[in-house]
């Protein structure tokens, strides 16, 4: 097997799917009220071309790790089929899927019959009328009826992703972290990155993991005993508190802008129409779907899948002055 390297030699075995653009919520960070100008459908991978790529990705390149996203992914609706194909693959790479939580209450136990492993949901905020602010969309009680039922399928570890924004939710660290614990969740804070379709991310304006971690201080965090690995997640030791499965608890801060973990990246992505990102900053892709649709085979889609992710850059270069936003934004990149 030829794995995915590139010329700075990382490896990538993690695969991120973004199985749609749309989405029922309207993230104020991610998306303006009006929603986007979506991917028309005859453009967006069937659930077949995106199972052959996964199984290219698995067998002929080395991918052990499949996280479904988009847009969101639970309005996909071949989503269980897709994870139960993927699922059959030798072998079985670790599935998991990132979702805003809507309608997991209703499909979380054939998730998990289908073989996925874990869920990410995302949740900024406690309160309903906060989350109506943010999302633009009065859906509070879906997210949390979806995480209980999550953990309630064995989706498990169940992790929560909380982007904090400035004057909006950044009083809520504390009362996240206390919820996630209580509840047996991980907890993991994003920094806001600039992916949002309105090209309104200011640095200045960010929260950092500096001062996030500034606000957990009551908690007394420990440095974590267990190397971080690939993981885009720096984790933290929650003295005198276990998770669900008995192990001392943790959280995570994942800041991508103030302490990059560029040099450690083992992710390659593949949007909804077929193009694969070597980076979620990346300002070119290689097309796939054409190769798809023009008769290609295997090895042809690998190599070329190859070969783009040889391309990769060191670093993302949000700090360098020439810094240009992607095209896309994260919701159309999967996030
Ligand atoms: N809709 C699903 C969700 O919200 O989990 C999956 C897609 S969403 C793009 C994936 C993750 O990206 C979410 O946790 C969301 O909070 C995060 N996200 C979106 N825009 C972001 C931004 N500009 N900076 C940092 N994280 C962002
Ligand atoms: Fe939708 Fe996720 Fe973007 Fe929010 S962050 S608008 S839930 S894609």
């Amino acid at each position: 097997m030829t794995v995915l390297a590139d010329r700075f030699g990382r490896i990538a075995t993690d695969l991120r799917v973004s199985l749609t653009d749309r989405c029922n919520l309207r993230c104020t960070y991610c998306m303006p009220a009006e929603g986007l100008a979506w991917m028309p459908q005859p453009e967006q991978l069937t659930d077949d071309e995106v199972s052959r790529l996964v199984r290219i990705a698995v067998e002929q390149l080395g991918v052990t790790e499949v996280r479904f996203t988009g847009g969101e992914p639970l309005i996909r609706r071949g989503l269980v089929g897709i994870i139960a194909a993927a699922a059959k693959l030798t072998p079985k790479p670790k599935l998991s899927v990132t979702s805003n939580g809507i309608g997991l209450d209703r499909i979380a136990i054939s998730l998990k019959e289908a073989g996925l492993d874990r869920v990410n949901v995302s949740l900024d905020t406690l309160d309903p009328a906060r989350f109506h602010t943010l999302t633009r969309r009065d859906r509070h009680s879906d997210v949390l009826a979806g995480l209980r039922a999550a953990a309630e399928a064995g989706l498990t570890p169940v992790k929560i992703n909380t982007v904090l924004m400035r004057g909006v939710n950044d009083d809520e660290a504390p009362a996240l972290l206390r919820f996630a614990l209580d509840h047996g969740y991980q907890l993991r804070f994003i920094e806001q990155m600039p992916l949002d379709a309105q090209h309104q991310w200011d640095r200045h304006v960010m929260v950092t993991a500096e001062e996030i971690l500034a606000a957990l201080e009551p908690f007394a965090l420990q440095p974590d005993d267990v190397s971080r690995g690939t993981a885009p997640a720096e984790t933290w030791l929650i003295p005198g508190y276990t998770d669900a499965a008995g192990q001392p608890a943790r959280v995570g801060v994942i800041a991508s802008v103030t302490r990059p973990f560029c040099g450690d990246c083992d992710r390659t992505r593949l949007t909804a129409d077929g193009q694969v990102r070597n980076c979620l900053f990346a300002t070119d892709e290689s097309d796939l779907r054409k190769l798809l649709r023009g008769g290609a085979t295997d090895d042809r889609i690998a190599e070329a899948w190859r070969a783009a992710m040889w391309g990769k850059r060191a670093g993302h270069g949000i700090d360098d002055p020439t810094f240009l936003q992607p095209a896309r934004p994260m919701s159309a990149i999967g996030g």
